[in-house]
């Protein structure tokens, strides 16, 4: 039996930490807790040996899984991010298991010899002259002392309700070392539990209301909620007198997760014939699955051509072989109508995992999923660690979307751990998208990833015609700042009288993005980030979207006192008004983050939309996506460009991704469609291409771009982001590393910067970043890992220096 085991715990230090083994032996892949400095933290065993640690070990306080709860499959993939990301393994583990709920945090409280001697003092001592408050405080920190003084400890929460201290009564008194504090988090049964009736002896006379619950168990084959045995028409008693007789025994057992609304399988909505292009494609993701080993495929279909329903036939295929199959999709592509929809063809074995899950909840499908009842698995990004086993294929829906890359440690991209996953598992992954990132087709044209093509909409429904406005002329034409041109109105007023339906796409939310002083040229900042604040007209107030800091809209400006307070620049809340304004017969509905609060908001809103009751819907990024509205027959881009000004390689990527995804909403139904496009970048490649739907003639040139430029795919990026509240701190770490830098050979590697980050300051941090890109990703990531020693021995703290690895944002 080996004595000490290495944990892996959550804290930011790139490393695992050796406890002594107590009588109950852990497994490689399972939970423990242990004490670590002052608290007790649960962390996932790596590693059981016999090798005493040099410094004394400290001993496992408790072993929470018998049996690892992540395989070694799972094992190997967080290891593997943890080397790639340059991730602190601990946190790693972390965000692969959604299990925090089955760890109760809480702290125990007991009174100390000196807290004993300054009660009784104070019992013999009158006090001394002080202020009103003094006493107050003394009080209530002589109420706290009493009454610990009668119990062995207490928690917080007890104490705080029989005193009335609060949490700086019990910093002072810690501080006076009058009372002592424990960590005593320790687990919880997070499962939600139901009583269970099984029946045993029947045994003796049962009197009627006895025979009765008797005979239905036995109905039920012998077992049945107690919730059921409620209804039937006895007293409460009988069941309990049964209970006592030894007839019958309860049992508590997990209750299963249920969604409310959720169907048996019902007749699958899979039964549609598929045209000759989807059957090809079907054809080749099973040929794929059925290979049983690792594979990419890339599916590029544009707008409207029907991927979805050919993925979900390759997953129903999958199960009825008896494997697993996960489904990621994007952040917002999770609504209910989609749920149902995956109810209908998956029936109970789907598990969805979207964010408005609970910690519990999220919890009890991790089970569901380990217990092997969920074998298909749809969720956002952290699905890819959904615990299935004899995983077949894994699918990536809208691939080039930039939610799947998680913005906080470890800063994974779940296209790609999805791609990693599947090659430990030997499983097919398939990427899906209308407009595949660069680096997913480079892959494909370099025939590392086959390709799938749908080039056609289902039934030959045409793309939509793109008409571009120039906001240029129009300025000049018109002699004023419109949001909404001549040829857009009069496009939206004649689809409305026909009948029909029209989206308005702005990609920035709010009334005002910019609030300016004309006296002095000041404009409002937040006062945590550089960034202008945004003017909400609704709420009345200035909100700062990257911090959610908000003030009082302001009445003068705040430098110069001048009241001449300009609000430019327009968002979803002004077009939104203007759109009122402009057509008065509309219904008019929004969809940003303001008016969808929840999933439930989200939903209402679309229904409202597809039923007709909205006939014109505005809104950012969200409108853009996935959705299948039949009777909109005219998008409206409005200011969707401005991302154009950037100082990011991706903008134009990103902007001709909105573009197409955004014009692929039109024309889905029986009418064709129409885009209108107002730019002020007419000529941009972006726009020109999406103005054509032409996918590869803007890959090819972007391609060329990068590879003259040297970014990805032709070459590894990582950001190195320096980051304090401190000014002079995050000065001397960025000179202490841009040193390091310049004298340490690099070879391979380019280090741009130090310098200023785009977004100088944000959320109270002051933020500098040096940008790396190398031919090799072994050699970024040996010069990475070197720079991250280094900063350890300057004494640099881990969550000051940020390392992210083919960063999305190089804000
Ligand atoms: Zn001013
Ligand atoms: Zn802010």
């Amino acid at each position: 039996m080996p004595t000490f085991c290495d944990v892996a715990l959550p804290v930011p230090l790139d490393m695992a930490f050796t406890y002594k083994i107590g009588e109950h032996q852990p497994v490689v892949g399972g939970r423990v807790l242990v004490p670590f400095r002052t608290e007790r933290l649960s962390g996932v065993v790596t590693a059981l040996h016999d090798r005493a640690p040099s410094m004394q070990a400290k001993a496992v306080i408790q072993v929470l899984d018998s049996e690892p709860v992540l395989d070694e499959g799972l094992m190997k993939l967080g290891q593997w991010i943890s080397q790639y990301y340059l991730a602190p393994i601990g946190d790693v583990f972390r965000s692969m298991l959604p299990l925090a709920a089955e760890i109760k945090k809480a702290k125990l409280y007991r009174i100390t010899e000196a807290g004993y001697e300054a009660l009784h003092a104070s019992a013999t001592v009158g006090s001394s002259r002080r202020s009103r408050q003094d006493i107050d405080t003394q009080m209530v920190e002589y109420a706290v002392l009493d009454y610990l003084s009668m119990s062995d400890n207490a928690l917080e929460g007890t104490i705080r309700s029989a005193t009335g201290a609060n949490r700086q009564v019990l910093d002072l008194l810690l501080r006076k070392k009058w009372i002592a504090r424990e960590d005593a988090t320790s687990t919880r049964d997070a499962r939600r539990t139901v009583q269970i009736a099984v029946l045993k002896e029947v045994s003796g006379k049962l009197n009627e209301n006895q025979q009765k619950i008797v005979t239905f168990l036995q109905q039920q084959e012998g077992k049945a909620f107690v919730e059921q045995i409620r209804t039937l028409d006895v007293p409460r008693t009988t069941l309990h007198t049964l209970v006592k007789r030894g007839v019958v025994e309860l049992v508590e057992e997990a209750a299963e997760f249920s969604v409310s609304s959720m169907k048996k399988r019902g007749p699958s909505h899979l039964d549609f014939i598929f045209n000759a292009e989807q059957k090809a494609a079907l054809a080749a993701v099973q040929k794929s699955v059925g290979e049983n080993k690792f594979s990419v495929s890339l599916l590029r279909g544009v707008t409207g051509s029907g991927k979805t329903a050919v993925y979900l036939a390759a997953m129903q295929a999958v199960l009825e072989a008896g494997k697993s199959a996960i489904l990621l999709v994007p952040e917002i592509g999770l609504t209910p109508a989609a749920a149902a929809n995956l109810h209908q063809v998956f029936g109970d074995e789907v598990a969805i995992l979207h964010s408005a899950l609970s910690a519990d909840e999220r919890a009890e499908q991790w089970h569901r999923i380990r217990r092997g009842e969920a074998r298909i698995v749809v969720g956002t990004r952290s699905a890819v660690f959904a615990p299935v086993t004899d995983l077949a294929l894994l699918v990536v829906d809208e691939e080039h979307d930039s939610s799947y890359k998680q913005e906080e440690t470890p800063r994974y991209h779940g296209r790609d751990v999805a791609v990693m996953r599947s090659k430990l598992a030997g499983a097919a992954v398939v990427l899906a998208s209308a407009t595949p990132s660069v680096e997913s087709y480079h892959n494909a044209q370099a025939g590392k990833y086959r390709l799938i093509e749908l080039k056609e909409r289902v039934e030959r429904r045409p793309l939509p015609e793109v008409e571009l406005v120039d906001m240029r002329f129009e300025f000049q034409e018109t002699g004023g700042d419109q949001i909404f041109s001549r040829q857009l109105i009069q496009e939206v007023t004649e689809r409305l009288q026909r009948g029909e339906q029209a989206m308005i796409l702005l990609n920035r939310r709010g009334y005002s993005s910019v609030v300016l002083c004309r006296a002095c040229g000041e404009t409002l900042q937040c006062k945590n980030c550089s960034i202008a604040m945004t003017y909400h007209k609704a709420a009345h107030r200035m909100e700062c979207h990257y911090c959610g800091y908000r003030q009082a809209v302001p009445k003068r400006c705040l430098k110069c006192d001048s009241e001449h307070i300009y609000f430019l620049g327009a968002g979803s809340e002004k077009v939104e008004e203007r759109l009122h304004a402009a057509f008065p017969q509309a219904r008019i509905g929004r969809l940003d983050r303001d008016t969808v609060r929840s999933r439930h908001d989200f939903e209402h809103v679309l229904n409202q939309f597809h039923g007709g009751e909205i006939n014109l819907l505005v809104g950012t990024q969200m409108i853009a996506k996935g959705h299948d509205v039949h009777g909109v027959t005219l998008v409206g881009v409005v200011g969707a460009d401005y991302a154009l000004g950037f100082p990011d390689f991706r903008a134009a990527e990103r902007t001709f991704q909105l573009l197409t995804q955004v014009a692929g909403r039109a024309g889905r139904g029986e009418m064709p469609g129409k885009v209108v496009l107002q730019t002020y970048h007419p000529d941009h490649y972006a726009i020109q291409f999406a103005q054509q739907h032409d996918y590869l003639g803007f890959y090819e040139k972007e391609v060329r771009f990068r590879k003259w430029m040297h970014y990805p795919p032709f070459s590894a990026l990582a950001n190195v982001l320096v980051r304090s509240d401190k000014l002079d701190l995050t000065l001397r770490w960025t000179g202490q590393l841009g040193k390091w830098f310049e004298s340490t050979r690099n070879e391979g590697v380019r280090v741009l910067g130090p310098s200023v980050a785009p977004i100088m300051r944000l959320k109270r941090d002051f933020r500098y970043h040096f940008i790396l890109k190398a031919a090799s990703r072994e050699k970024l990531n040996a010069s990475l890992r070197k720079m991250l020693t280094f900063a350890d021995g300057e004494k640099i703290p881990r969550t000051n220096v940020i390392v992210d690895v083919d960063a999305l944002s190089l804000l």
